[in-house]
C-alpha cells in the first residue's frame, strides 16, 4: 500500500506545530500492513526540519513543496498545489490531518477521488484495494468501507504516539528531500493563486481583576456559596440536569466528495459518555492537569451533579487520556459560555481562556497565587483541588438538605 500524507505548515507566533496526526495514522498503518509512507509538506525552507522528523519517525520519503509565504495560501490554493503535485504520483491513500480538513475535501474533489473526514481509525481489509474506517462524530462513531484511491482526514488518537529512532534519525540526515518550487508547478500548469491578507481583529477588552482569597478553607468554601447564591445558582437553579439525552439513533452527516457508491456504510455506534453537549450546560465544573488523575473527575462530576451541570475539562487532561476530546474547552475545543464556569486546577493558558472567557461567572482554584487563570476570575481561591473539592461537596450537600 502506498500512502502519502499531506501537510500544510501553519505558522503561529513564529512557530510551526508539528501536526502528527496524518503523520502516526499512515505509520500506523505501515507498522501492521507494510506500507510506503511518503510525506508532502507544503511549506517554507523551515519546514525542512520537520520532513526530517517525520522520516526519523518511520516515514519512508518526503518532499518539501516549496512556497515562501504558506500562510497567505487560502484553502483553494492549497488544494490545487496538492491535486496538481498528486497528480502526478502514485498513490492508494491520502492522509490529511484534520486540522486542513477543508483543504482534503477540496484536494478530492480535484482529484475525482472519494473522501471521508473525522476519521479515528483505518483498517485495512481482506478485500483488495478496500479499507474499514471509524469515523468519529461528536455523539457516535460511524463506521464504513472505501475503496481506494481515497483521502482520509485523521483525527488525534490516543495510544498511537511514534518518537524518533536512531535508524530512523540516520535515514532523515543522510537521504535527498527533494524539494520543488509550488511557483514552478503553478506556472508549467498556468494557474494563478490569489494570496490571502490576515487581520487580527479578536483582540477583546480584558476582564475587571478578580478577588484573590488566601485564606482557611471553611472561608474560601463559604466565599464560593456566597457568590453562588448572589448569582441564584444555589436554590434558584433547578438540581435536574439541565441537558438533553439525547440518545435516539443518529443519521449519518457525512463529508463524502460525492463518490458514494465507492463507500459503503455499515453501521451507527452511539456513544454514550460523548453525548453529553457541554456548549448547551448553563453550569460547567471544569478540571485541568492539576486534579492529577482522572479519578479525581470523580469530584467535578459530584458537584456538577449537585449544582445541575456538566462537567469539562481543559486540552491537559484530554492530552493525559483522563477525559474525551467531546468534552474540551478552547481553542481546539468547544466554547461555551455557562452562568457558571468553576475551574479546577486549570492554569488559564490563553488557548484555554478563549474558549470560557465569556462564562458569566467565573470561579477558579489553583495552588499557584500567579495563575492567569485568577486575571479573568470573579473570584480565585488559592488551595488544593485535593483539599476544596470534598469541602464544596461537603456545603453543597449540606445546603441542599
Ligand atoms: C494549537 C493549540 C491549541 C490548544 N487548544 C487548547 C484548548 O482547546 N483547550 C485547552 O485547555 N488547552 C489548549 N491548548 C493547550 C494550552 O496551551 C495549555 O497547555 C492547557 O490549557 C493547559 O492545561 P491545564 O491548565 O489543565 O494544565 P497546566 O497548564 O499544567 O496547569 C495546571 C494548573 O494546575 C495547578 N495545580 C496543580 N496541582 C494543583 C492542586 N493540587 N490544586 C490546585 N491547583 C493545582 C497548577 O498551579 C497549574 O496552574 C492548546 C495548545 C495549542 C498549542
Amino acid at each position: 500500500m502506498k500512502i502519502i500524507v499531506c501537510v500544510k505548515q501553519i505558522i503561529t507566533d513564529n512557530q510551526t506545530k508539528f501536526w502528527r496526526a496524518g503523520i502516526e495514522a499512515a505509520l500506523c498503518l505501515k507498522k501492521e500492513n507494510h506500507a510506503f509512507v511518503s510525506i508532502f509538506y507544503l511549506g517554507n525552507e523551515s519546514a525542512m526540519s520537520q520532513i526530517r522528523e517525520a522520516i526519523a519517525m518511520g516515514c519512508d520519503n518526503g518532499t518539501l513543496l516549496l512556497y515562501s509565504e504558506p500562510d497567505s495560501l487560502d484553502v483553494s490554493s492549497c488544494a490545487t498545489i496538492f491535486s496538481e503535485w498528486i497528480k502526478e504520483q502514485e498513490y492508494d491513500v491520502l492522509i490529511v490531518d484534520s486540522d486542513i480538513i477543508q483543504i482534503g475535501i477540496l484536494t478530492a474533489g480535484m482529484l475525482k477521488i472519494p473522501a471521508v473526514s473525522y476519521v479515528y481509525e483505518i483498517r485495512p481489509i481482506e478485500q483488495q484495494h478496500t479499507l474499514w474506517i471509524r469515523q468519529q462524530f461528536e455523539h457516535y462513531f460511524q463506521n464504513l468501507k472505501i475503496m481506494s484511491p481515497c483521502l482520509l482526514s485523521v483525527l488525534p488518537k490516543q495510544n498511537q504516539s511514534f518518537y524518533m529512532n536512531v535508524d530512523g534519525i540516520t535515514k532523515a540526515y543522510s537521504i535527498q528531500i527533494p524539494v520543488i518550487s509550488v511557483d514552478k508547478i503553478l506556472q508549467q500548469k498556468g494557474i494563478k493563486i490569489i494570496k490571502t491578507h490576515q487581520y487580527n481583529c479578536t483582540q477583546k477588552e480584558s476582564r475587571h481583576l478578580g478577588r484573590v482569597l488566601s485564606v482557611p478553607v471553611d472561608k474560601a468554601i463559604n466565599a464560593i456559596l456566597e457568590l453562588l447564591l448572589e448569582n441564584h445558582i444555589l436554590n434558584n437553579h433547578s438540581t435536574t440536569n439541565v441537558l438533553h439525552d439525547q440518545t435516539e439513533t443518529l443519521l449519518s452527516q457525512n463529508s463524502f466528495s460525492g463518490l458514494e457508491s465507492q463507500i459503503e456504510f455499515l453501521e451507527v455506534e452511539v456513544h454514550k459518555e460523548r453525548n453529553i453537549n457541554i456548549t448547551e450546560a448553563s453550569i460547567i465544573v471544569s478540571g485541568g492537569r492539576g486534579l492529577g488523575s482522572a479519578e479525581e473527575f470523580e469530584n467535578l462530576k459530584s458537584i456538577a451533579k449537585l449544582l445541575g451541570g456538566a462537567v469539562a475539562c481543559s486540552r491537559a487532561c484530554v492530552e493525559s487520556g483522563w477525559m474525551d476530546a467531546a468534552f474540551q474547552v478552547g481553542q481546539s475545543g468547544k466554547t461555551v459560555c455557562p452562568n457558571l464556569y468553576l475551574a479546577c486546577g486549570i492554569s488559564g493558558a490563553f488557548q484555554h481562556i478563549t474558549g470560557m472567557s465569556g462564562s458569566k461567572l467565573i470561579i477558579s482554584i489553583n495552588k499557584n497565587p500567579a495563575a492567569p487563570i485568577f486575571d479573568i476570575s470573579d473570584l480565585g481561591i488559592i488551595g488544593d483541588v485535593k483539599v476544596i473539592l470534598p469541602r464544596l461537596i461537603e456545603a453543597l450537600q449540606e445546603h441542599k438538605k
